[in-house]
This record gives structure tokens, C-alpha cells and sequence, in this order.
């Protein structure tokens, strides 16, 4: 489902910044050969304009003696100069002089430019087809018009570096499509990665849960078959029922910590979160936990401050976090053990602290004890009816009130979990 999800997402990208990239490479390269046909037939019309300035003063100075003309033309005017052609016009239009291939005898070009194939070499022999840029100018003397002039150049440098431009597009856009592609597959995954987790969470915690049910749930069946049968002994039937009670309990404490779970993800809205003095609420927690605690044998201390400490939380979701805390001490601390439970400010952060010096946890464990379902010793969990989400929850509540909740513990002499919360009303 994930790798679908990738594919579609590197897919849609490559297509999308592909699409960028065509759109823009395209206008690019008009843009280009656009203004290098500018640039192009700026220095052409430069060139012919002197040329043809210069010739004409001649040819009409020298009264067409063509031989004169001629000799000019080849010194001062070099078809080397990258000219394949150049032509007088007279203002019939009236082919009068030309150097390279003589066109027509007739001016048919409109003024202006062209881009055009022509033959080189001789009219009789022509040797090689060549695209050339013509100009055609009118020329003026005094607003009089009296001739045209034509001349072309090659284009090969300019077709060779279009060509060139051509060939890095037709090349350089498949292999940055590609390379879109492959970033677009590693962005995706990237991007599917939370979900991904957050789906791999929900499904292990789907499977923990029913896994979790169905021992309870098959108890509760087993007990109830056999306590229809008509009973032999009454007593026996009465334990059968009591058994189906205890375990109907034990699954509701287990699905109300689920929907606890599933209620309380994410951060709290801040119309829930009213002002709360955590001394006064520990105070009465310590109160409840002491009777509790002397019941087992176990010694209850509370050093909490006279003085309210006040910050902005859900009191009841508070409660619940510590309680969990206080109820694993005691949960996991032998008979004349002790538990303690502080409160204090540090650095603007209001800190309570629920110390024991029972079993302790082996730090292999300690990475995973908040982990949903996670239970250290799971026999003794099961007796003591944990289902491991007592801290998954005191964590998400902590959490929840930006928050945090941190464990030091050493197998066989004892745990401190610690909560941080921060001051503010
Ligand atoms: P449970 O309901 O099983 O107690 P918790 O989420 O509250 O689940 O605790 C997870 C595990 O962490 C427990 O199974 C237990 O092994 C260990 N644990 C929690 N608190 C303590 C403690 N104070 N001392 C020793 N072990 C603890």
C-alpha cells in the first residue's frame, strides 16, 4: 500500500516538475533563438548599412566604371568579412553590381530580412547548399531613394549554436526528468515515512489490544458454558460467575484505557486546560495513597510546598497520570518498602517526583516501558492486572500538556519517575 502510495506520489511530482521543466526549457530556447536572430541581424544591418553606404558613394562617384567599382569592392569590401553576397540595386530595381553569387537580374526580395537556402559557388557549377541570413535596404540620399542594396550572410555559427542549444535541451530534459523522477521516489519516501510509522503503531496496537482481549474474552465464555450446566455443587457455579465478573472488570478497565488512548492523542485544546494548584492536587492524592500504602505494608512520604503551584492543565487528566505513577510504586515495591512523592519548582517548571525502592527496572526495559502493551515481567503484570498502558498513558497526558516524563531505575533498588511541566497560567 505504502510502495503504491510512493509511486503515485513520484509519479505525480516527476509529471508535475517535469511539466516545469518542458515549459520552461521550451520558452527558454525560443527566447534564446530569438535573441540571438536579434543579435544576429542587429550586426548584419549594422555592416550592410556602412557597406552599402560606402559602395554606392563609389559606384555612383565613379559613374559605373565597373572596373573601378570592382577593384573597390574587392578591397573594400571582403566577402571574408563572413558576406556570402552582396548587390546594387538601382531604384528600378535593376541588378547593377554584386560580388559573389549575382541573384537575380531583378530585385524580388522585399526590404527587410530573410532567412534563406542558397546554392554556392557559380550559377553554372554551384558546389554547396547554404542557409543565409539576407538583408535588403532601400537606399536614401536626402530622403531620395536611389537604389537598394542586398547582401546575406551565413548562419552557420548561428544554426550551429541553436543546434547546440537543441541538443542540450533534447539531452538535458530526459535526464533531468529522471533525476526529478528519482528525487520525486525519495521525497515520497520521505514523506510517507510518519504515516508510515504512525501506521505500523496503529496496527501493532490494534493486534496488542485484541491480543489482550482474547484471554479475558475466551475466560469469560469457558466460565459461562459451564456454569450453564445444570450444577452439581452450587458454590462451584457461584465461582464460575464470580470469575466471569472479575474478568468482565478487567476488561473494562482495559477498553476504557483504550479509548483513553485513542481520546487523548495529540496536545489538549486550550478551552479544557483551567488553572490548577498542584499542590493542593497532590495533597489529596497523597492522602488516598497513604491509607493504601499502609495496607501493604509499605511507608507513604509526601514533601509537598505549603504554598500553591499553579499552572494551566485538565485537572482530572493530571490526577490520572499520577495516580498511574504512584499505584506502579506501589504495585512494584515489596512490604516494607517506601514510596515518595515531591513537588518542587525548578528553573520555571513545576517538577513532581514518584520515588520507590522496589523491584527496579532492568535497563534493557527502560527504553520501552511507556511503549503501549509493554510489560517488564509479564506474569507478575498479568497477577497484578497491568496491562502495560498505565505509563503509555501517563505519558501521552504529560505530553499533552507540553510536558515531560522521564525514569531513572536500577534493578533491586528502586525507580524515580519524574515529571516536568511547564509554569504557566
Ligand atoms: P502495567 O499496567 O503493567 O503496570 P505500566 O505501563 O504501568 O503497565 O508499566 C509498564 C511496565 O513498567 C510494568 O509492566 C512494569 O514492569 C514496569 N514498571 C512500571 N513502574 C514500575 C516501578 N515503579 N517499578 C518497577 N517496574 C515498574
Amino acid at each position: 500500500m505504502f510502495d503504491r502510495s510512493r509511486r503515485n506520489l513520484a509519479h505525480w511530482f516527476a509529471l508535475s516538475m517535469g511539466g516545469i521543466l518542458f515549459a520552461f526549457a521550451g520558452v527558454g530556447y525560443c527566447l534564446n533563438v530569438e535573441e540571438q536572430l536579434r543579435l544576429f541581424d542587429d550586426e548584419l544591418f549594422h555592416h550592410s548599412k556602412t557597406l552599402a553606404a560606402k559602395t554606392h558613394y563609389s559606384l555612383y562617384q565613379s559613374q559605373w566604371q565597373t572596373q573601378r567599382t570592382q577593384a573597390f569592392l574587392e578591397n573594400g569590401v571582403t566577402l571574408n568579412g563572413g558576406l556570402v553576397y552582396a548587390r546594387w540595386y538601382d531604384t528600378e530595381k535593376r541588378l547593377v553590381q554584386f560580388i559573389g553569387s549575382p541573384g537575380t537580374k531583378k530585385l524580388t526580395a522585399k526590404p527587410g530580412f530573410q532567412a534563406l537556402q542558397v546554392q554556392l559557388g557559380s550559377e553554372d557549377s554551384p558546389t554547396t547548399t547554404t542557409w543565409v541570413r539576407q538583408v535588403t535596404l532601400p537606399i536614401l540620399q536626402d530622403t531620395v531613394l536611389i537604389g537598394y542594396f542586398q547582401t546575406a550572410a551565413p548562419m552557420d555559427s548561428l544554426r550551429s549554436s541553436l543546434n547546440q542549444a537543441r541538443l542540450f535541451i533534447t539531452v538535458g530534459v530526459p535526464i533531468t526528468f529522471g533525476v526529478i523522477g528519482i528525487t520525486g521516489w525519495f521525497l515520497g519516501g520521505l514523506a510517507m515515512r510518519p504515516s508510515q510509522r504512525a501506521y505500523l503503531q496503529l496496527q501493532r496496537f490494534t493486534a496488542d489490544a485484541s491480543h489482550e482481549l482474547r484471554t479475558p474474552v475466551a475466560t469469560v465464555l469457558s466460565n459461562a458454558q459451564v456454569a450453564l450446566i445444570p450444577p452439581e455443587d452450587p458454590l462451584e457455579q457461584r465461582l464460575r460467575l464470580q470469575k466471569i465478573a472479575e474478568t468482565a472488570k478487567s476488561m473494562s478497565v482495559l477498553i476504557n484505557n483504550l479509548l483513553f488512548l485513542s481520546r487523548h492523542e495529540g496536545s489538549l485544546a486550550e478551552t479544557t486546560l483551567k488553572p490548577v494548584d498542584l499542590s493542593k492536587l497532590l495533597r489529596s492524592l497523597a492522602q488516598d495513597f497513604t491509607v493504601q500504602a499502609s495496607t501493604q505494608g509499605l511507608y507513604f512520604i509526601a514533601q509537598l510546598p505549603e504554598h500553591p503551584v499553579m499552572l494551566r492543565a485538565d485537572a482530572n487528566l493530571l490526577k490520572q497520570a499520577v495516580i498511574n505513577l504512584l499505584s506502579n510504586a506501589l504495585k512494584y515495591t515489596p512490604a516494607g518498602g517506601k514510596v515518595q512523592l515531591r513537588l518542587f519548582i525548578q528553573s520555571h517548571r513545576a517538577v513532581i517526583q514518584v520515588e520507590d525502592n522496589g523491584i527496579g527496572i532492568p535497563p534493557n526495559d527502560l527504553p520501552h516501558i511507556f511503549d503501549r502493551f509493554y510489560r517488564v515481567d509479564t506474569v507478575r503484570s498479568r497477577q497484578t492486572g497491568g496491562f502495560g498502558l498505565g505509563l503509555a498513558i501517563a505519558q501521552q497526558i504529560i505530553q499533552a500538556h507540553q510536558g515531560q516524563i522521564t525514569v531513572k531505575s536500577f534493578p533491586s533498588q528502586g525507580s524515580t519517575f519524574q515529571i516536568d511541566l511547564p509554569l504557566r497560567i
